[in-house]
């Protein structure tokens, strides 16, 4: 039986055909999509008690799914502003050494609904720092996942190479093995749920060639594969990291994961930005995932991934906001509009084109979450992830074509988004969650946290 029936509007299905109708229909039944097509809904559709909706002047296009994302630092945004990756993480680790379960809860929740206003109904989480007295903060992450109502795929991070053995972070930051690899173990075993339709879903993460070793890489790749979980990683960066690697490994940062058994279908690794022709054809023909995030690259003068090379390729794209402290904005639909202006920067008009961006955005992130069979596309039988957005205000009308006035446009005001046939943003208002509560726990937590320690401890 129908529940919510959506008419009227323009619809970008990102079905394999590519498929769009300039006034179409979509019908949901519990979590599902049932139908799709052009013109009304079908005759004979039961739609006793549904939800009818009036989409006039709206436009509807598969929930965004968002690939990497470090939710906490939502309550660590705007330091190190004109800083490096490696200067911008040495001034965060120590600040990081203090968060615990309580401030996570309210960064995610912030995050998390913010997101949910720019569109995104499915975000990865990669979570790697792990206080010795912060409690569950993993478990944080998850319960405010639930409460928002996004679906999650939080990622058990890690970091073991401390300043003392080699890496970048300070001692005080990292793990030792052992607890990494138990702690990982039992994630998965208290919220993995690997059934159809999940709404969580765990990854094993150790964080980076600098401040992870090799044995953990490995070891982490084994426990994963062991589970059936997908592994994620950052790679490739910044050109400090390309020199770290010749220095430590003695090649690039590629070649460095191919020797741990990392290039594999079910890895996606975040950034890939520093890549040569060598290393692109490797991850294509291991069909290894980069989730390309062009606002955090930039603000940290890392560097422009070579985007168009990867789709060309055949490697699978999808777009993440990265951390909040390296992405103040944290609008997936905004990373959209940066892929398309620095794909066309370095390589002309043509080298991404808006609906190959909301590609990336859609069916892209949930090919690289292994989700593709059930997210990342307006289909019959798919996940009721949808949304829809408002073309007729200033930022958007009169723009001749829907997908420009989103992608290149002003954000447009959400005017729904179901989230597995639910409802979490209508009217651009998080139904969920009260956002004003959710914005002042969140700067009350970064308040806390730019304590320093000891004021914090007595505080
Ligand atoms: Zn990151």
């Amino acid at each position: 039986m129908t529940t919510i029936l959506i008419q009227g509007c323009y619809i970008v299905t990102m079905n394999a055909g590519r498929t769009e109708y300039a006034y179409g229909h979509i019908a949901v039944s519990g979590n599902e999509i049932t139908s799709v097509g052009p013109g009304a809904a079908p005759a004979g559709l039961d739609l006793t008690g549904a939800r009818v909706i009036d989409a006039t002047d709206c436009l509807a296009t598969p929930g965004l799914v968002n690939t990497h994302h470090h939710l906490y630092q939502w309550a660590t945004r705007g330091w190190a502003p004109d800083s490096t990756l490696f200067g911008w993480l040495t001034d965060l680790y120590p600040v990081w050494a203090r968060i615990d379960e309580q401030a996570v809860m309210d960064a995610a929740t912030a995050g998390l609904a913010w997101l949910a206003r720019s569109g995104c109904t499915t975000t990865s989480d990669h979570h790697y720092v792990f206080p010795r007295l912060g409690g569950d903060v993993l478990g944080a992450t998850v319960a405010a996942a639930r409460q928002v109502g996004l679906r999650f795929q939080p990622t058990r991070g890690s970091m073991d190479l401390g300043a003392s053995a080699g890496g970048l972070p300070p001692d005080e930051v990292v793990e030792d093995l052992d607890a990494v690899l138990a702690a990982t173990d039992q994630a998965i075993s208290d919220f993995h749920d690997p059934a159809p339709g999940s709404m969580v879903r765990i990854g094993v993460a150790p964080c980076s060639p600098f401040s992870v070793t090799g044995e953990l890489m490995t070891e982490a790749a084994a426990l994963a594969r062991d589970r059936g979980v997908r592994l994620h990683t950052h790679v490739a960066e910044t050109a400090d990291e390309d020199e770290y690697c010749l220095e430590h490994f003695g090649c690039t940062p590629v070649e460095y994961l191919d020797s741990l058994g990392w290039l594999a279908s079910d890895v996606w690794l975040a950034h890939g930005v520093h890549l040569d022709d060598a290393a692109i054809a490797r991850l294509a023909v291991t069909g290894t995932g980069v989730a390309h995030c062009p606002t955090s690259n930039a603000r940290l003068g890392a560097g422009i991934c070579r985007t168009a090379d990867l789709v060309a390729a055949g490697v699978p794209v999808g777009l993440g906001v990265d951390g909040s402290a390296s992405n103040e904005e944290s609008s997936l639909l905004a990373e959209a509009h940066q892929a398309v202006l620095m794909a066309r920067a370095t390589g002309g008009p043509q080298a991404l084109t808006m609906r190959g961006a909301l590609a990336l955005a859609t069916i892209g992130g949930a090919r690289l979450l292994g989700r593709d069979d059930e997210l990342g596309s307006i289909e019959a039988g798919k996940l009721a992830d949808v949304a829809l957005w408002r073309l007729d205000g200033l930022g958007q009308a009169g723009v001749i074509d829907p997908v420009a006035g989103l992608v290149l446009g002003a954000r447009p005001p959400l005017e729904l988004l179901l989230v597995n046939g639910s409802v979490v943003v209508e009217r651009d208002e998080v139904r969920t969650v009260d956002e004003a509560a959710a914005a002042r726990s969140a700067a009350a937590a970064a308040e806390r946290l730019h304590l320093p320690a000891s004021d914090a401890a007595s505080a």
